[in-house]
């Protein structure tokens, strides 16, 4: 007889304790698959310029480290109106005022939710909001 049959039998003990036992021991034989919220998807390893680039294609470097493209959402004269600034990690459109961070980005031009777009960046998705308490009493000044 195998532990699983030799706890199974013993889960339809008269004795209370034997059943306890047997119940954590056959849930610990048996963990439960850990459920995740996401499917496993390698994040990506590109830079904000790269998204971009894929998206609107070549980007023009400034002296001053910005890169500059066109704006995916309208056309524009130079066709430089989007700026990524130096650091890598923000952009704006000086024409449309349309700006973020690479997840803006991913929501904006890829139709991403901002968790799927934390997640294809290999970032943690941020921890729920707090619910606020309702307040029950009002302050009388
Ligand atoms: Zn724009």
């Amino acid at each position: 007889m195998n532990t699983d049959e030799r706890y199974a039998r013993l889960q339809r003990s008269e004795n209370a304790r034997e059943r306890n036992v047997a119940y954590e021991q056959i849930q610990r034989l048996n963990p439960r698959p850990q459920v995740t919220m996401f499917l496993p998807q390698t994040p990506t390893s590109k830079t904000l310029p790269e998204l971009v680039s894929e998206t609107v294609g070549p980007l023009y470097q400034r002296a001053n480290g910005d890169a500059e493209a066109s704006c995916p959402w309208h056309s524009s004269k130079s066709g430089r109106c989007l700026v990524i600034y130096c650091d890598g990690t923000r952009w704006l459109c000086r024409s449309c005022r349309r700006g973020g961070d690479a997840i803006a980005w991913l929501v904006l031009t890829r139709d991403m939710s901002i968790r799927a777009a934390r997640n294809f960046l290999g970032l943690p998705p941020r921890p729920a909001r707090r619910r606020q308490r309702p307040t029950l009493w009002a302050r009388i000044p």
